[in-house]
């Protein structure tokens, strides 16, 4: 409800305390990468400060009390998005190193007949290793058209056949903000026996998440982009498809037995997590589950799309604006301006200490798709204020105004 206080959590966050040139600071570049809050941060220094060893070497008091932790904080995440099993949610360094497990994992239950989909609203990450697995393969990649507003029609379901082997999708676009139907998606998959993958990088900040309910074999995310640090990131999957897919990352830590002539995996997760893992990450992953846990998701989410429609909505009637995003239920706005260079536009916020994004964001076939180069994109955050959305507005309006003069 409009009864959410952005305030009380900006304490919490102790970089947007400071100023961005002389300017405050207005942090709207949340869809790259949020920030973090001071139980995050605090539970990176205390696991260094008190916590600090190998895990699962049961060698010693603090091996045992950093792998206790490391093993409590996968508990904590599988909890979060509702993983109907332990053991289901495999660290990776982010969703890009969660999409290449499964890519590389499955090439071996790949035939050249084999269809390979995908939606046109993905982020590189969710397209080029399917791309590729394609290339190495054989394997034919089909791109569901979706409209720029997240629809389909009733035919794209002709994409779904008997030949069809996996499915990924993403369940929010990151370039602008509409949510795809993954429900529909998931069920069509399932309807001809293919495994699913859902990239939920951009959703996993905003909107509950339940596996479970979803029932899609893979689901991943990035740590930095839910309040918590960088370099950690999930893949979590039904047990019987993480045990379809082939490490491939080998060494230490994912195995049981080794000889010369051959290697006894490690049972899951640790078979798919080979090296000494990043222990602070997951543990600070699980304080931003517990920060995101500890308030009303329901009532943030309403907040944040309150910002972009609020934005949006002193932006519509400009007519050099095109906007991409959706005005409802969209957490970000998306648009580009006629006759003006998105990149100058982006300096001008920067300039007054506004951090917006613009660009291609990793999504060069959709850019073309949208008949642009790039857009502006402002998402939002938690902590971000009614104001902060209405400067943004007013100064891109300014700056509209400015450049087109010259
Ligand atoms: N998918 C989507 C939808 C994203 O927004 C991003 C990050 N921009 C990624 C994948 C890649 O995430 P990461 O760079 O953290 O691996």
């Amino acid at each position: 409800s409009m009864m959410f206080d952005p305030y009380s959590i900006r304490q919490e966050f102790p970089i947007l305390q400071q100023p961005a040139y002389e300017h405050e600071l207005t942090y709207l570049d949340n869809a790259a990468t949020t920030q973090k809050p001071s139980r995050v941060l605090e539970r990176i220094l205390g696991y260094y400060q008190t916590a600090n060893a190998n895990v699962h070497r049961g060698a010693h008091f603090l091996s045992d009390r950093a792998t206790s932790q490391f093993e409590q904080a996968r508990q904590t995440v599988e909890r979060f998005i509702h993983a109907p099993e332990n053991g289901q949610v495999i660290w990776t360094k982010g969703t890009t190193e969660a999409i290449n497990t499964v890519a590389y994992g499955i090439e071996h239950l790949i035939d050249p007949d084999d269809e390979i989909l995908i939606s046109s609203l993905e982020h590189h990450a969710n397209l080029v290793p399917w791309q590729q697995l394609s290339f190495r393969t054989g394997a034919r990649l089909r791109i569901i058209p979706f409209t720029s507003d997240g629809k389909w029609q009733a035919e794209y379901a002709n994409y779904f056949s008997d030949r069809t082997k996996i499915v990924a999708c993403t369940q929010v676009s990151n370039a602008i903000g509409v949510q795809l139907p993954i429900k529909e998606v998931i069920q069509h998959a399932k309807n001809v026996g293919a495994m699913t993958l859902i990239d939920g990088a951009q959703a996993i900040a905003h909107y509950p998440v339940s596996v479970s309910e979803l029932d899609c074999d893979f689901y991943v995310f990035s740590g930095h982009k839910m309040y918590g640090p960088t370099g950690i990131g999930v893949l979590y999957g039904k047990t019987d498809a993480l045990e379809s897919l082939l490490p491939c990352q080998t060494g230490g830590e994912m195995v049981l037995h080794v000889t010369y002539q051959a290697t006894e995996f490690n049972i899951l997760p640790y078979r798919l997590e080979a090296g000494t893992p990043n222990i602070e990450g997951a543990l600070g992953l699980a304080a931003a589950c517990d920060f995101l846990q500890q308030h009303d998701q329901e009532a943030v989410l309403k907040w944040e799309q309150s910002l972009a429609e609020k934005a949006y909505s002193i932006l519509e009637n400009t007519t050099d604006i095109e906007i991409f995003s959706p005005k409802k239920h969209s957490t970000l706005i998306s648009l580009s301006v006629k006759n003006t260079h998105i990149m100058d536009l982006n300096g001008y916020l920067d300039s007054k200490g506004i951090a917006v994004r613009g660009g291609s964001h990793c999504a060069h076939p959709l850019m073309a798709q949208l008949g642009v180069s790039g857009t502006l994109r402002a998402s939002f955050a938690c902590y971000n204020t009614m104001e902060e959305a209405e400067h943004f507005a007013n100064t891109l309006l300014e700056a509209i105004e400015l450049l087109q003069e010259d």
